[in-house]
Order: structure tokens, then C-alpha cells, then sequence
């Protein structure tokens, strides 16, 4: 991608002041650094079973699984994939793998055969670490031409439990002899995970993060005398977000062991048992997306439980309006809530709401914060390529050593999106207001586009959200021979409710601009949306066809 800076570039920068960031060491060594000082605390807690791992626990047993997957033949530079829902196994062998200069790289458990083994190829895996549930997708895998791959033959399987046949026990990894594990050199560009996008707007990319982007990403958000998220030894953060995706192993994984909290690990999403979770183990941090704000927002079984211990909230991976953020802090009034914005590629975070500092600044409802410290912002006019001065959308462009060394296997997109002058380019179209307040307004691809005007789905999603007798809502944009498009929601009615298509499309009209109006409505009992909390778009365009 060519150059997007000139002279009259509008960069914009934290307003807390620069750190020094210790990213020439490895990822593992960064969090646990300081190891001797919270080698009694509990570091990682599994809902389902209650069983608990003080981080002196934790460690060794990352690094007998270090030695495990060395003994198994993983190299330096050499990939495993965890095909893993939460769980304490999953952060052994990522710590592990990194220990070895090996790479992690993480799959959805629920993909298909293809998706998975379309991974597995592509990042050209040693081996599999997963749930005996999952095992039977991986036998017989699809014929990749002539090379087609054998469990046991072509690669290992090891399971976190009971192994089905054909795979290995957990305990090749984690009853290893620690001093197995070979002495490596791990330079800071070295890739330690290699997380694959989420797919949203087409297919998942693989992106590369070496020890430098991730230390840098953590630093950013924990490290400093006035960390940005301020979490603390005695925090327990919540972690049911899956880890394969790059939001929960960053900020509830990777930040929670830089500061030595606890992380309560909840295997799926399950509403009652969460909130149970919830009461029992006092869970003061948590982090989550759009649909879990949805549910805890509006779910009635909400007030059965006591979630005073929760004090800090933050939502990030989509959009996610003001409607919904109030009704929140309605439920949960001694809570401070803010949003964090990431992206796979940038490693993740770019922004995040000054609230949840150590010595807070105020950010208005309905921002994603500010951009993070240690790194440049700026918005580019998608027309002329022009950086925009303040309150002027545009496409987000962030700068950093936090950002991806690149996608897996695709110079061309990599170009693309990084620039000459290191500006990764989102995607995203969003502005900067006069406080540093960013907000999206949405994706670039998504703004529906009636005569040329531009509509926002997240806008009219949130606005839909606010009404009473609608649980859920998406919007997508309709062919239309006059308009060009034009916006069609989705809609989940409040069980019990009563709620006409007219109904809503004046509800709709009467506090929007014309061109934003509703043209139809389609009733239907859920919206999809991805593991990682972001409405499947495509299938509802699909679905649209398909009438
Ligand atoms: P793909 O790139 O494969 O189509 P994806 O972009 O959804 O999928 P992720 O890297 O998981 O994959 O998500 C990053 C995107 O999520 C951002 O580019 C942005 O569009 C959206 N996003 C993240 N946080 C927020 C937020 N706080 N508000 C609005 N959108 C957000
Ligand atoms: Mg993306």
C-alpha cells in the first residue's frame, strides 16, 4: 500500500504517557516475570470442575509442557494447533509452546472438518491438541489432493481427556520432565500465535503475532504507573470468551497473568451456571461482547444473582450502542463499564476507555476509548487517502510495535493493510473527537449504501435494541433497483411481546434521517452471531436471498 502520511498528517497519541515496554524479552518470560511474588496466589480457577492452580503450578506445568511438546518433536518455529473450548490445558500449552520458540495457533472447536483441517494445512501444524468430543472430525480428514493426512500417521493428537484411540493422554505433555526442554534463543520477531481473524467479512485470515506485538499489546493495557486497565493481584477475571479468539487470550489470558489476578475459566457460555460462577468465586473483572451485555442487560434471572463483586466491565469485539450500555449499568450500578476495541491483526488493541485507568479520565457513553499508549492513531478519508483532523469520520489507521508481522502466507493482503510507513489500516470507519474520544461508526464494508448516502447497520441495531419488546436485532442492506440498497432488519421479539413489522419500521422512522428508514422487517427467534459475539452478517444476506 502506498504512502497515506504527508506534512499535514493529524496523528493522535494516549493521553497517558509513554511506558517502557520490556518487548525484547519472550512472552513467557514477560508474564511471569516476578514470578517468586505470586507463586502462592491462585492463577487460574476451572469453573466447571472448581479446581484451582496457584501460578507456581501454573508455570511448572507450562514448562514440563514445554518439554512434553519438545519431546514430541516440536521444533523451534514449528506450529501446534489448540482445538480447545477454556480450559487450563489451553494456557499450558501456549505458554509451552512459547517456551520452546514453538507458535500456537488457535481453532473454534465447533469448525467443521474442512475449516479445521484448511488451518491445519495452512499453518502447516505438527499437531493437535483437543477434547476427546472432537476427535471423531479429525479422523479421516478431507483428501487434500495427495496429501492426505492420517491421525497418528500424519500427525498427533493429544486430548485434555480421556483419550479416545489413537491419541495421546494430556500427561505426555504435562508429566514431562521440565529439564527436557531445550535451551532456546527466541528473537522478539519471532511469531508465538498465529490467531486467525474471525471471519466476519469473509474468509478467516491467519495473523502473525511474535512476542514483540503481544508483550507490547499487554504493556499497553497493564504495565506503567497508571496502568489503562487496571487490573490487580487481587482481581478474579472473568474468562468466558472462548481463548481461541484473540480478545479473551489477550486481555483476560495473557494481561490477567502479567499482573499476577486470578482467571476463572467457564468452559461454554451457559447463562444460569455463569451467573452462578459469577456469585460464587466474586468475580471483580470482566470481559465481554455485545451479547453477553444483551443477556445480562435484559435476562430477568439476572436479579436472582449477586454480582456485586464486579467492578470493572469492559465489552469489546463489535459494536455495541449506548441503549445498551445504560441498561447494563442499570443492573450493575457499582460498576465501571467502557468499551475496548481490537482487531486480530492489530494485535489486538487499539483503544480502550480511559475509565478503567488506575487514575481514571472521564470518556462519554458510546466511545470505544481512547487509543492505546505507545502508539499512533490517525483516520484516513477513504476517498483521497488524506489523514482527517478531529470529528471528521474516516477509516482508523493504528502505528505500533503492537500490530501483526503479517498475515500467514499472503504478502499481497499483508501490503494492503500495513503501508509503507507501518499504518495498519482497519477497516474501520470511525472519528476522534475534541476529548480523544474514539467512536466507530461501523465497518467500511458494512455501511449500507441507499443513494449514496450512507447507513450504519450498528446505528439502527442499537436504536432497534432500545425498544422494549425487542430482545434482538440486526440490519443488513437489500438490492433495490431505485436506492441501490436499502436497510432491512432482522428482528427477535421480548418473549411475551407483541410487536407489529409496522411497528417497529415507525419506531425506526421517527428518530432517524430518511434514507436510514427500515424498508422491511423479517421476525425470527435469533440472530446468528459468531462465538466471538459478532452478528453473522452473511447469513442473514444469504437468508435475505434466499425469500
Ligand atoms: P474478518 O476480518 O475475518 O472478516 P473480524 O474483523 O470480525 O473478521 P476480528 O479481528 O475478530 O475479526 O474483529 C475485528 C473487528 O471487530 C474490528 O475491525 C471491528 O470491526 C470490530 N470491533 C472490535 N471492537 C469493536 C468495538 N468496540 N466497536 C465496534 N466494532 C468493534
Ligand atoms: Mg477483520
Amino acid at each position: 500500500k502506498q504512502s497515506t502520511s504527508d506534512q499535514t498528517d493529524h496523528i493522535f497519541v494516549s493521553k497517558l504517557p509513554p511506558i517502557t515496554i520490556p518487548n525484547n524479552i519472550p512472552l513467557h518470560s514477560f508474564c511471569f516475570q516476578n514470578l517468586s511474588q505470586k507463586s502462592d496466589r491462585t492463577c487460574l480457577l476451572v469453573g466447571n470442575t472448581g479446581r484451582r492452580y496457584t501460578y507456581a503450578e501454573v508455570y511448572q506445568t507450562c514448562r514440563r509442557t514445554a518439554a512434553g511438546l519438545s519431546n514430541l518433536g516440536v521444533k523451534k518455529g514449528d506450529v501446534i494447533m489448540l482445538l480447545l473450548q477454556n480450559c487450563a490445558e489451553f494456557a499450558f500449552c501456549f505458554m509451552g509452546a512459547s517456551m520452546i520458540g514453538a507458535v500456537t495457533t488457535t481453532a473454534n472447536p465447533f469448525l467443521t472438518r474442512a475449516e479445521i483441517f484448511k488451518q491445519f494445512n495452512a499453518s502447516k501444524s505438527k499437531l493437535i491438541v483437543t477434547q476427546g468430543q472432537y476427535v471423531d472430525k479429525l479422523r479421516d480428514p478431507v483428501d487434500a489432493g495427495s496429501n492426505f493426512l492420517k491421525l497418528g500417521r500424519d500427525f498427533s493428537v493429544i486430548t485434555v481427556d480421556e483419550p479416545p484411540e489413537g491419541c495421546l493422554p494430556f500427561s505426555v505433555l504435562s508429566e514431562a520432565d521440565e529439564n527436557d526442554a531445550p535451551e532456546v534463543e527466541i528473537d522478539p520477531d519471532d511469531a508465538v500465535a498465529l490467531p486467525f481473524s474471525s471471519g466476519t467479512t469473509g474468509l478467516p485470515k491467519g495473523v502473525i503475532l511474535t512476542h514483540k506485538s503481544l508483550i507490547t499489546s499487554v504493556a499497553q493495557q497493564v504495565d506503567g504507573e497508571n496502568p489503562n486497565w487496571h487490573v490487580k493481584e487481587d482481581d478474579v477475571v472473568l474468562c468466558v470468551l472462548p481463548l481461541f479468539h484473540i480478545f479473551a487470550l489477550n486481555a483476560a489470558l495473557l494481561c490477567s497473568l502479567r499482573v499476577g489476578a486470578g482467571i476463572l475459566l467457564v468452559q461454554k457460555f451457559e447463562m444460569g451456571l455463569l451467573l452462578e460462577l459469577i456469585q460464587s468465586h466474586r468475580v471483580s473483572v470482566a470481559a465481554v461482547v455485545p451479547p453477553l451485555v444483551l443477556a445480562l442487560a435484559k435476562n430477568p434471572v439476572v436479579d436472582k444473582y449477586d454480582l456485586t463483586s464486579i467492578r470493572l466491565v469492559q465489552s469489546g469485539a463489535a459494536p455495541l450502542g449506548t441503549e445498551l450500555e445504560e441498561a447494563l449499568l442499570r443492573r450493575l450500578p457499582q460498576a465501571v463499564f467502557g468499551q475496548g476495541y481490537g482487531m486480530t491483526e492489530a494485535g489486538p488493541v487499539l483503544c480502550l476507555s480511559p475509565l478503567f485507568a488506575k487514575q481514571p479520565f472521564p470518556t462519554k457513553s458510546g466511545s470505544c476509548g481512547n487509543v492505546v499508549r505507545n502508539a499512533e492513531l490517525k483516520v484516513v478519508s477513504p476517498e483521497t487517502g488524506h489523514s482527517l483532523p478531529r470529528n471528521q469520520p474516516g477509516e482508523l489507521c493504528i502505528r505500533g510495535s503492537q500490530i501483526m508481522k503479517g498475515y500467514l502466507n499472503d504478502p499481497e493482503a499483508t501490503a494492503r493493510t500495513i503501508d509503507v510507513d507501518g499504518w495498519l489500516h482497519t477497516g474501520d470507519i470511525g472519528y476522534i473527537d475534541e476529548d480523544d474520544d474514539v467512536f466507530i461508526i461501523d465497518r467500511l464494508k458494512e455501511l449500507i449504501k441507499f443513494k449514496g448516502f450512507q447507513v450504519p447497520p450498528a446505528e439502527l441495531e442499537s436504536l432497534l435494541l432500545s425498544h422494549p419488546n425487542i430482545a434482538d436485532a440486526a440490519v443488513v442492506p437489500q438490492n433495490d433497483e431505485a436506492a441501490g440498497e436499502v436497510p432491512v432488519a432482522f428482528v427477535v421479539a421480548s418473549s411475551g411481546s407483541e410487536i407489529s413489522g409496522e411497528e417497529v419500521k415507525e419506531f425506526v422512522a421517527k428518530q432517524v434521517v430518511f434514507y436510514k428508514r427500515l424498508h422491511k422487517v423479517h421476525f425470527v427467534n435469533a440472530i446468528p452471531k459468531s462465538p466471538a459475539g459478532k452478528i453473522l452478517r452473511r447469513e442473514l444476506r444469504a437468508k435475505l436471498n434466499a425469500l
